[in-house]
């Protein structure tokens, strides 16, 4: 069987991130969420609290795991036997940056492919970096991000 895997920042995980990983799950049986420890990006939420959040947004009907990594994306997917990286594409915009990961990836690693998955249009203005703006001046994600995810945005900012 093989494993795909769908690494990112995840801070936050939102409703766009959840849509992808339900439809990659349409084709690969076993999917590994994984979280990419990039201290460089200065992220709101620690690599811990975002592999919480995704578990508590995750399905309860199982094929997914989330796990975090650091370094090479494709020396991660390696490692863990797996041969596909999934990358979600909301527009145009994420195109070049996607194709030129992709194709450093191909690089790296011929074996391993890159798979984009479009999400939802409802969600293709969806960016977690919009998510935590909105969060840090008081107004509403609900909609936007999962329930546990909401709640988490309220404690970081006392909103
Ligand atoms: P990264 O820093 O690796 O781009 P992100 O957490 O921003 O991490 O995104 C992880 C992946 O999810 C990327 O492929 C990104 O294009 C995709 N993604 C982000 N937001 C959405 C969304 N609203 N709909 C679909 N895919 C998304």
């Amino acid at each position: 069987m093989r494993v795909a895997i769908y690494p990112g920042t995840f801070d936050p995980f939102t409703n766009g991130h959840l849509d992808i990983v339900m439809r990659s799950l349409r084709l690969f049986d076993s999917l590994i969420v994984a979280v990419a420890n990039n201290p460089k990006k200065r992220p709101l939420f620690s690599v811990l609290e975002r592999i919480e959040l995704i578990k508590a947004s995750l399905p309860k009907t199982g094929g997914v795991t989330v796990d975090s990594f650091d370094g090479l994306a494709v020396d991660y997917v390696r490692a863990k036997g797996g041969g596909v990286i999934i990358r979600g594409l909301r527009a145009v915009s994420d195109f070049e940056y996607e194709l030129q990961m992709a194709l450093i990836n191909r690089r790296l690693n011929p074996e391993i492919d890159t798979i984009f998955k479009m999400p939802s249009e409802e969600y293709s203005f969806l960016t977690s970096t919009a998510v935590k703006e909105i969060a840090s001046l008081g107004g509403c994600v609900e909609g936007l991000v999962p329930p546990a995810v909401v709640s988490a945005l309220r404690s970081k900012f006392h909103t």
